[in-house]
């Protein structure tokens, strides 16, 4: 430093500049070409270099290799033109630590306006830096599993370079019945199982591949661009087969499988968003785990345009079925239940209609599934209750007597903690005596013996007769059906269609053990005259179908019995 009036230039221009230097300030000089002239003891201190080695070097000896080339382009640029840089720069010390520094870099003009050397103030920043690496880890990382989170999953997408034409992959990948598992071993173990989960999808992938929590016991995975659909196919079996391995968690041994849905799509051109793009990617990976799941899970699935046109009547379904309670969409239908000794009527059963104002009449095989999902099917059941119920008494009041009045009743409400009270209810404001009403379950929904009985005894003791529906085609046995107060069995219309074709040896057993283990067997979807025959033949109790009436509405029912 042998020019002193060049440092009182320095010292001048920064106060130009509203620069106040202190005693933490980190000083340098460099010459034109980054050549360091000058070090003051601050920035020795911090990088750990004596002056001697500072001076004489170029002042990229501190350089960290954390910036890109275009971060320093960028900075000469700026300077090189005789305009002051100011940034953030992260730098190496002699020791191969780093540390962050403020900088500011004013550059010192001829008078031919060409900067001759620069002065660079710089200031240590290491510790805010560090907060915010912490603070930027925490807000891209899933503290849970590790993995890049939402957050850093939409950051990482944005900095692939991407080209037109170019094939993404889209794995979404959800665990079955991992709610399960926190209810049945709680939250500790099912945090767990999904850190063993992130680990195990780690050794399943590629470096190049991507990987995300995106919450709950869901991960996407971004596959490299170039592979094809047997590569594809070959990493979502390993994923499957190493995530069904069992989990070890303390001495218990815990079980899970998971869904895979696999959407595939090219890059669109420049001039669409690539957000869209990969929204819409993942939307459809969605979709086709969904349908994974529903095939019963513990495997992979590729999307389909069929499958999201299901998906999309799913989702209108749904969102038009909120409303048909309000808007009065609903309607019951009844059909005949006929006694095959003398063909008289002795009940019906009631069978929900809707029509909606957008989609038009929907049978209750497609809606049913979604009242129960939506959990509406618990005030709709309600409503059906009530409805069928006022309707009987309606007629016992017109003369028509029947014996019973047959409502199905979905496991979801038969479950539901209020649905006894609720029934005690309707039962008194319609004032139709119990004995007249029939609940029909599946065998599904006694599969828990312990909780269904206890609801069936109560219906019991309030009078109400239980049947089983679509008998024979779930999982018990008659035995275990007689451990239950049950009334009625009601077999399955496949066996009745089977009658034609020689199967009569189910539909046999079935009603002979029925009777001889005192039920009341009914027939369902008798449609044609020689499987009634048959029926009678075997002593069949009752029957239901086409062959006597379709589910027909009230005031039909009323006029059936005047005449
Ligand atoms: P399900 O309880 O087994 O009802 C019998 C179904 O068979 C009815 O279909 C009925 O219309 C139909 N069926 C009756 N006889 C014949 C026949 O001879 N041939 C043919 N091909 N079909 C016949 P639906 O009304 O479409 O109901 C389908 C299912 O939806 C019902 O099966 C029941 O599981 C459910 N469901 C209907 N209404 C209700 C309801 O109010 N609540 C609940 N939870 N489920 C309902
Ligand atoms: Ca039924
Ligand atoms: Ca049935």
């Amino acid at each position: 430093m042998n020019d002193t009036t060049e440092l009182d230039q320095a010292y001048q221009k920064l106060k130009d500049i509203e620069f106040a230097l202190d005693a933490s300030s980190i000083v340098a000089i460099t010459d034109n070409k980054g050549i360091i002239t000058y070090a003051n003891e601050k920035f020795c201190e911090i990088s750990k270099y004596s002056s001697e080695e500072l001076i004489g070097r170029n002042q990229n000896i501190v350089n960290s290799g954390h910036h890109p080339k275009s971060f320093f382009k960028e900075m000469w640029k700026t300077i090189e033109t005789g305009n002051v840089w100011h940034g953030e720069i992260k730098n190496k010390t002699k020791d191969g630590s780093y540390y962050w520094v403020d900088t500011t870099i004013v550059p010192f003009l001829n008078e031919a306006g060409k900067p001759y050397q620069y002065i660079a103030i710089r200031y240590n920043i290491t510790t805010r830096k560090k907060y915010e690496e912490v603070i930027e880890m925490m807000a891209y990382t899933d503290p849970l599993t590790k993995l890049p989170n939402r957050n850093q999953f939409t950051k990482w997408v944005r900095s692939q370079p991407k080209k037109t034409d170019e094939i993404v992959t889209a794995l979404f990948l959800d665990l079955d019945r991992f709610k399960a598992i926190n209810d049945n071993f709680g939250h500790d173990v099912g945090d767990i199982v999904l850190k063993t989960v992130a680990k195990r999808l780690k050794n399943c992938l590629r470096e190049t591949d991507f990987v995300s929590r995106q919450g709950g016991d869901e991960f996407i995975i971004l596959l490299k661009n170039n592979d094809n659909e047997e590569a594809i196919m070959t990493i979502a079996s390993a994923i499957l087969e190493q995530l069904c391995i069992p989990y070890k968690v303390n001495d218990k041994q815990v079980f899970t499988t998971a869904s895979i849905g696999i959407s595939r799509d090219s890059i669109p051109s420049e001039n669409d968003s690539y957000d869209v793009f990969l929204k819409k990617l993942i939307k459809n990976a969605d979709t086709a785990m969904f349908h994974a799941k529903r095939q019963g899970g513990n495997q992979y699935c590729f999307n389909n345009d069929h499958q999201n046109i299901v998906l999309e009547r799913n989702y209108q379904l749904d969102s038009e079925i909120k409303e048909a309670l309000i808007r009065n969409e609903f309607k019951v239908v009844y059909q005949p239940i006929v006694n095959l000794k003398n063909n008289k009527i002795v009940g019906v059963e009631a069978l929900l209609r809707w029509n909606n104002r957008k989609l038009g009449a929907v049978g209750p095989n497609e809606f049913i599934p979604i009242l129960e999902k939506n959990g509406l099917i618990v005030p709709v059941g309600k409503w059906i209750l009530a409805t069928v119920c006022s309707q009987m008494k309606f007629w016992q009041e017109k003369k028509i007597f029947m014996q019973r009045i047959c409502v199905n009743v979905s496991p979801i409400q038969f479950k539901d903690e209020n649905f006894i009270r609720d029934l005690k209810e309707i039962l008194n404001e319609t004032m139709l005596d119990a004995s007249y009403l029939e609940i029909e379950i599946t065998e599904g929904t006694i599969l828990d013996i312990k909780t269904s009985s206890q609801t069936i005894n109560e219906l019991k003791d309030l009078g109400v007769k239980v049947s089983i529906d679509d008998f024979g085609t779930g999982y018990s046995s008659l035995s275990y059906l007689k451990q239950l107060p049950i009334d009625t069995l009601k077999i399955d219309k496949s066996f009745i269609d089977d009658l034609d074709r020689d199967g009569e040896i189910i539909a046999n057993t079935i009603i002979s053990m029925g009777k001889n283990l005192n039920f009341r067997v009914i027939a369902e979807g008798i449609e044609s005259e020689e499987q009634l025959d048959y029926l009678k033949r075997q002593k069949c109790h009752e029957g239901q179908g086409y062959y006597f009436s379709k589910p027909i509405e009230n005031n039909k029912i009323t006029e059936l019995f005047r005449q």
